[in-house]
């Protein structure tokens, strides 16, 4: 069913926000009932919208929010005055004075950030929470595992800084059980070389979606930071996580502008890359990769129409795709289609439509374009 909306729809995303719900609840549930919530929403959550997704999570308990820029942390704070906050990349210097005026902690990697942050903290006459941040093998923020007791020490002696938290963050967790271990272990050394450290009065968390199915349950970790698992994304085929029972948040869908029959041996699209076997009937779809169709979709990816797959012919082009519907009874203009979500009993998962455009689910979220409209199912069900 085509949601009716002031402008008719020629491509669009659907996000179910009790899903979300639901899914921020069963991850909470799997968990140990002490362990705290951090719900990654960097990138407009994932692509789905920071403000709806951000406010649904508020309502559903989540404990703090992770970011990556200010802008980001900025409109949270809107949205949920007093609302921990974490930014969890590094910033640039003429950034630094609008930590304080948004209220968010950061993340500390350097002794360099401490004497930054602590200026800003002076500047602005408030105190910075930050989270230091240990560099365990992922070889990105944080400082090196084993030199990271300086950098706390140096914290703890910023008058302007307060310490809420410490974490790591994985490079394998979703295909090295090992390394991930190795990790978890050189974390726990470098806690173990801070003075005076008591894990349980902060935030002490390693674990992102794929870290869960190694989790230790017991301390020093204290938090998980989700973001992949509570849109209802698994973070690989076979994950022991399918057991949480998330739900798919999001759907992708477009619809059919035009249908013709083509003689066989017709060149379809741009390069003449697909020619016709049999006379054929074709779909032109109102989307490409200009709402985020991955170009790498060409002559491989498939769409649902009518609950049946509908292979993708010749080249996705910027605003118009073509699908082969030679085999279904009736399509016409108008029609839903369905890139990625259910449809009449089929599905195309996000992980399916990732494998064909050579990325990751995360990507794939991350690429639907602005002029893809989010419209958002609200209903309280949990
Ligand atoms: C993005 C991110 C996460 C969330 O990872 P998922 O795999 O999507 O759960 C957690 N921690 C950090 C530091 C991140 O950048």
């Amino acid at each position: 069913m085509i949601p009716r909306t002031q402008v008719p729809l020629r491509c669009w995303a659907e996000i179910d926000l009790a899903a979300l719900e639901r899914n921020l609840r069963r991850i909470r549930a799997s968990l140990p009932s002490f362990m705290r919530y951090v719900a990654v929403v960097k990138a407009d959550a994932y692509g789905h919208g920071l403000h709806q997704v951000a406010a649904r999570l508020m309502h559903a308990g989540a404990d703090l929010f992770a970011v990556a820029t200010l802008s980001e942390a900025a409109a949270l704070r809107e949205l949920g005055p007093g609302w921990p906050i974490l930014l969890l990349s590094p910033l640039v210097p003429e950034e630094d004075d609008y930590i304080p005026r948004h209220d968010v902690a950061v993340t500390v990697s350097s002794a360099d950030e401490v004497d930054r942050f602590a200026a800003a903290a002076e500047r602005a006459g408030r105190k910075i929470s930050v989270h230091l941040k240990i560099d365990t093998g992922m070889g990105r923020a944080g400082v090196w595992h084993e030199t990271a007791a300086t950098v706390y020490q140096k914290i703890r002696d910023a008058a302007g800084l307060t310490l809420a938290g410490i974490y790591t963050h994985y490079s394998s967790s979703d295909d090295d059980p090992a390394f991930t271990a190795e990790q978890r272990q050189r974390f726990r050394q470098a806690l173990a070389s801070f003075d005076g450290l008591d894990p349980t009065s902060l935030l002490i968390h390693a674990d992102n979606s794929a870290g869960l199915e190694t989790i230790e349950r017991a301390g020093p970790f204290n938090a998980v930071r989700i973001g992949l698992l509570q849109f209802g994304i698994l973070p690989r085929t076979g994950s022991l996580l399918a057991d949480v029972h998330a739900e798919p948040v999001f759907s992708f869908r477009t619809r059919v502008g035009l249908v013709k029959d083509l003689p066989a041996g017709t060149a379809i699209s741009y390069g003449q890359t697909h020619r016709l076997e049999r006379p054929s009937r074709i779909a032109v779809l109102t989307a490409g990769y200009g709402d985020g169709i991955n170009r790498l979709l060409s002559n491989r990816g498939a769409v649902l129409i009518g609950g049946r797959r509908c292979p993708i012919l010749g080249r996705v082009t910027m605003d118009q795709t073509i699908v082969d519907v030679t085999h279904l009874d009736t399509v016409k203009s108008g029609d839903e289609v369905t890139l990625i979500g259910h449809q009449q009993g089929a599905e195309i998962s996000v992980t399916e439509f990732s494998t064909w455009a050579e990325t990751i689910p995360w990507e794939t979220l991350c690429s639907v374009t602005k002029r893809v409209p989010r419209l958002y199912r609200t209903a309280l069900g949990v």
